[in-house]
């Protein structure tokens, strides 16, 4: 196989950020004929940073595994997994998120990067120092505050209390052992206490349903008690589709909230879909990751720590909201306005 000389060098950047060095063992993870450029390309630039390589390959028995939130290739493949868990690093082209395997890997000291969007993509919103140190910053206001509220013109107004639940941060690399970080992305987001979100969150045309792939057309109004969705109204299509899809997985616990943060990364673009050639070739980190955005969602709370697994998740990335922390205001109006976190011009 031929080695894309603009892959290589994009990856090789990519692992200097994650320090990859001499003496380290970096396995690539992958599933049958998926990604097999990537996974070539990955080794040859571990290789080239003086660290020993190899491709673990599992072949994916189910058809559309990914889709369901903690079965993967590796469930029930113990030799694999105890491979991972003695890497220094994992790149995972496979999809681990969220489950037992993934955090056992992490738990071992593997650090592991999650990559799965076109080369176009990972080019356009590489990240950057810069980048990491806003998110982190945004991370350790999270696991101080008590209380996140959001709210917009259109009509949006909820509070959430804090404190329960673990901060993730993502900034699209990762060099501290046992930490996951998905390439690209770029926000940082927490979990609302158990039966402390309340209030009410608009949708409006712009808005994002990521699970669609599609922007809201007509407004939504998503009425929210004690951390549950428990009347979905409007007029327009959007509400139809949102709440029959819910509805679809015979799931009470579809309806729960999800992770709350906000998007950092200027190279992000809230066009992205509209824009796109490629779009069933993409996946939605564009979407989750725009510069200003609040990333609202519904579903389960594993990847936190928490105990809701429905198979039901909607990402739902908002334009124009102002966001405070305990008072402190975050955002204005779908603009990044606290100095920390602000992208100097
Ligand atoms: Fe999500």
């Amino acid at each position: 196989m031929k080695i894309d000389a603009e892959m290589l060098e994009l990856f090789l950047a990519q692992l200097k950020l994650c320090k990859v060095s001499p003496g380290e063992v970096v396995v690539v993870l992958s599933a049958g004929a998926e990604w097999a450029d990537y996974a070539q390309a990955f080794m040859v630039a571990a290789q080239q940073l003086g660290a020993q390589t190899f491709n673990l390959n599992v072949s994916r028995s189910q058809r559309n595994a990914v889709a369901v939130q903690g079965r993967h290739p590796l469930v029930g493949n113990k030799l694999a997994l105890e491979t991972l868990k003695s890497a220094d690093m994992v790149i995972d082209l496979v999809g681990l998120l969220f489950s037992r395997e993934q955090a056992e890997i992490q738990a071992a000291g593997a650090r592991i990067l999650r990559v799965m969007e076109p080369l176009h993509v990972l080019k356009q919103m590489f990240p950057t120092e810069d980048l990491r140190r806003r998110v982190e910053f945004a991370k350790s206001l999270l696991e101080k505050a008590k209380e996140l509220r959001f709210t917009s013109e259109a009509g949006t107004d909820i509070r959430y209390e804090l404190g329960q639940y673990p901060v993730i941060s993502e900034y699209g690399y990762t060099f501290e052992a046992g930490r996951w970080d998905h390439f690209p992305s770029g926000f940082a987001f927490t979990q609302g206490n158990d039966g402390g979100i309340n209030g009410t969150v608009v949708l409006q045309p712009g808005d994002i349903i990521a699970a669609f792939k599609q922007y809201v057309q007509s407004k939504v109004v998503l009425r929210v008690e004690k951390g549950y969705v428990v009347a979905i109204e409007g007029d327009g299509m959007d509400a139809q589709l949102i709440k029959d899809y819910m509805d679809r997985f015979n799931d009470p616990r579809a309806f729960a909230i999800s992770h709350i943060g906000w998007g950092l990364n200027e190279k992000a673009r809230w066009y992205q879909f509209s824009a796109t050639r490629q779009l069933a070739e993409e996946h939605v980190m564009n979407a989750l990751s725009f510069y200003g955005n609040v990333l609202f969602s519904t579903g389960p709370n594993l990847e936190l720590g928490g105990t809701n697994d429905t198979a039901c998740h909607m990402d739902l990335p908002m334009r124009q909201c102002s966001l405070w922390l305990d008072g402190v205001r975050i955002l204005d109006k779908g603009d990044v306005v606290h100095p920390e976190m602000k992208v100097s011009a």
